[in-house]
């Protein structure tokens, strides 16, 4: 059936709502039988279908509650699977918001093409072979489209792309960006790290927070320049990827407001993973109070809260209404509630067993005791050694010694 319906080399899959043409991994694998989605033509990837289903949840309720038209814009677009889905389960009324899809691909150009007709939805959809930069820039600077959501999802890093989707989102107009270079954000490339992102750092115990913390400050900092600010309202870092969804504000002087309270510093003992999140960029590098290792800096990060604890209540309900997303998308939406319920970084309990000489308690018994002790305290998604807790570190400490 695939051969009628997807063009050669091509097979048909299916995610959420929509057929999707794909190329035949089978073409493309290594003789030892790997296959990496990067090595075919045309990008597509099926282990970020979780990500894609939290894109299509987050639009749906963002079309729910919008007033006025904008558009939607996704410049890499590879085989077009993100805004055909955003057309077919998103409620797009037809001819009421266009996508706008684009690759400088002309092969996933030609492919894109051919899934929309597949799904029916060339009434929603305006495909466009170009470069994402300049397509961002002639939608909104030179045609005038109010781009109400712009998605950055490239191979690698985001940043070549962050500056023209800050400049030509609308006013209240929401970013969303994919990172799949996590190495670098968690700082195990520390000179990558400065050269691409501008923070200068250290691989922490729990790396991939800061690597959200890391990606937000720089996309603020690029907003600042555009006397623009943002308001983070769900970032995650799950897999091999950092994904982060910001609504976009403009002001020159709350822009300011918001990198003095906003952009801070994390000291961090790289031993145990004891940490300081601070504004104030003096401390007292007296070293790490649980096991006396040396405070490492990580600077300038985000240390704002990184998620809209109220937006995520809703989206969840949102949600649970499109029964065909993975359950693991589910459950991601729900730990991510659960884990805003305080601003803080993941505290692991086997390194700070390490650091103090103990066998690692299980995670519930910390967890109880510290809500018996009046704390907030959840399990982090993240790590499974992890819990996230407001609860001062003598307090976690006791904690795992009863
Ligand atoms: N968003 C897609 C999805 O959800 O399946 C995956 C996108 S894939 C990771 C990145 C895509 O960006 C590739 O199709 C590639 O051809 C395209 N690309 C790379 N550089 C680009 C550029 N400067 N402008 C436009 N497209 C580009």
């Amino acid at each position: 059936m695939s051969e009628m319906v997807c063009p050669n080399g091509f097979i048909l899959a299916v995610e959420g709502l929509a057929k999707i043409c794909i190329p035949d991994p089978d073409l493309y694998r290594r003789e030892n039988g790997s296959y990496e989605p990067s090595w075919a033509p045309v990008f597509y990837n099926p282990r970020m279908v979780g990500n894609r289903d939290i894109c299509v949840a987050f639009l749906k309720k963002e079309l729910l509650e919008s007033s006025g038209e904008a558009a939607i814009l996704d410049p890499l677009a590879a085989t077009g699977v993100r805004g055909i889905r955003i057309a077919l389960e998103a409620d797009i009324q037809k001819g009421s918001t266009t996508i706008y899809m684009g690759d400088i691909s002309p092969d996933a150009v030609e492919v894109m093409k051919h899934n929309i007709k597949l799904n029916d939805v060339e009434g929603n959809i305006a495909v466009v072979h170009a470069d994402a930069n300049e397509l961002i820039y002639q939608l909104a600077r030179r045609s005038g489209i109010a781009l109400g959501y712009i998605d950055i999802d490239p191979f690698g890093s985001p940043a070549p792309f962050i500056h023209a989707a800050l400049g030509g989102v609308k006013r209240y107009g929401v970013v969303a960006v994919t990172a799949t270079d996590l190495a670098v954000l968690e700082g195990r490339y520390r000179s990558k790290l400065f050269r691409r992102y501008g923070v200068a750092g250290v691989k922490a115990v729990q790396s991939k927070d800061i690597a959200l913390r890391t990606l937000l400050s720089f996309v603020m900092r690029v907003a600042a320049i555009y006397d623009r600010y943002i308001e983070p309202i769900l970032s995650y870092a799950v897999n091999h990827y950092v994904r982060i969804y910001i609504r976009v504000y403009r002001g020159g002087s709350k822009a300011s407001e918001t990198l003095h309270n906003c952009l801070g510093s994390i000291w961090c003992c790289t031993r145990c993973g004891y940490y300081i999140q601070q504004g104030d960029s003096s401390v007292d590098n007296v070293g790490c109070p649980v096991c006396g290792g040396r405070l490492e800096r990580i600077h300038p990060v985000w240390i704002c809260p990184i998620a809209n604890r109220e937006y995520l209540e809703k989206l969840i309900e949102v949600a649970s209404e499109m029964p065909w997303l993975q359950k693991s998308s589910r459950a991601l939406l729900e730990s991510l509630y659960r884990t805003s319920a305080v601003n803080e970084l993941t505290i692991r309990l086997t390194h700070i067993a390490r650091a103090i000489k103990i066998s690692t308690p299980p995670i519930n018994t910390v967890i109880s005791c510290l809500l018996q002790k009046g704390f907030i305290a959840v399990r982090s998604y993240t790590y499974s050694d992890g819990i996230i807790t407001n609860a001062p570190i003598n307090d976690v400490v006791e904690c795992m010694k009863v």
